[in-house]
């Protein structure tokens, strides 16, 4: 039985590629790259040899974060036309911290149809075997450059009581763990390296003792950090506004950072709080 549809309308499949070790490409994810009529490829030549290794020779388009506009169309134009579809991206699940997004957005407007072919992901895999909590996690992926929306995603794992992964390059990990240090303080971090490679491993320290490791720690890595406890005393519905501004200024905060955080741990807007302290120092 084929495995993909032979309807007037094409399909996009979503096909996850191994992470590192090219055994964990399924039987299905092969099925699909054989039977489709193109494999779009975040890089082609990349994908090539994975293609050349389960010797599957197809036309192949590229589809990267610096083309994704051009070629959604020109693959939505294909989709229209019949032709099945193969999107993969270098390494693991498309649209996971790879392009994918934008064409399937693009797809499900147009109701062409989309069917995930499921496989390696290194943030499920890293978090599986973290032996931190499975239960609610959240994925963050790589922190962003920009400097303020750093400091407000460092802030969110601060106050989250959730297990948080992000990606990170060896190249950048001391500076990420500093940074993870100044705001979110030493919590437990659980780091995932080469998943599924000979040289996998997995590092369970805190936040110091991984800052004095970083510059030996090479190849590909995930970060699971431990979610905050949630304390008493950050129960914030049990204190006055006054309380909560004191809460924040002990903590070193400027005024407009504890403007934003009580607006936050309050779920009300910024400037009902900014109203309520106007003239405050
Ligand atoms: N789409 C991919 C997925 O499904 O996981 C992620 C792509 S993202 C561009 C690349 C990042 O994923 C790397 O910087 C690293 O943080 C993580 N990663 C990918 N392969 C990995 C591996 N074998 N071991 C550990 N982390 C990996």
């Amino acid at each position: 039985m084929k495995e993909i549809n032979q309807e007037e309308i094409g399909t996009l499949y979503i096909v996850a590629t191994p992470i590192g070790n090219l055994g964990d490409i399924t039987l299905r994810a092969i099925k699909v790259l054989k039977e489709v009529d193109i494999i779009a490829a975040e890089d082609t030549r990349h994908t090539l040899k994975l293609l050349n290794h389960l010797e599957i020779s197809k036309p192949l388009i590229s589809y990267h974060r610096h083309n994704e506009d051009i070629k959604t169309d020109v693959l939505i134009k294909e989709l229209k036309e019949g032709k099945n579809i193969a999107l993969v991206s270098d390494a693991g699940t498309p649209g996971i911290c790879d392009p994918g997004e934008e064409v399937i957005k693009k797809c499900i407007e147009e109701e062409i149809p989309v069917i995930p072919i499921p496989g390696a992901c290194a943030m499920i895999n890293a978090l599986i075997c973290s032996g931190l909590n499975t239960k609610e996690f959240e994925f963050i992926g790589f922190l962003p450059l920009n400097k303020k929306n750093r400091k407000e995603k460092l802030e969110e794992i601060r106050n989250a009581s959730k297990t948080i992964i992000l990606y990170e390059a060896p190249h950048k990990l001391e500076t990420t763990l500093k940074d993870l240090k100044e705001i979110i303080g030493n919590r437990k971090v659980v780091l995932a390296r080469e998943l599924t490679k000979i040289h996998e491993e997995y590092i369970r320290e805190d936040i110091d003792t991984l800052i004095e490791k970083a510059k030996d720690l090479k190849g590909e890595i995930v970060l699971i950090i431990e979610g905050g406890e949630r304390k008493e005393e950050d129960d914030f519905s049990k204190l006055s506004l006054e309380e909560h501004y004191t809460y924040y200024e002990k903590k070193g905060l400027s005024k407009k950072d504890i403007i934003k955080q009580i607006a936050k741990d309050r779920n009300v807007s910024r400037n009902e709080i900014y109203q309520k302290f106007i003239g405050k120092n």
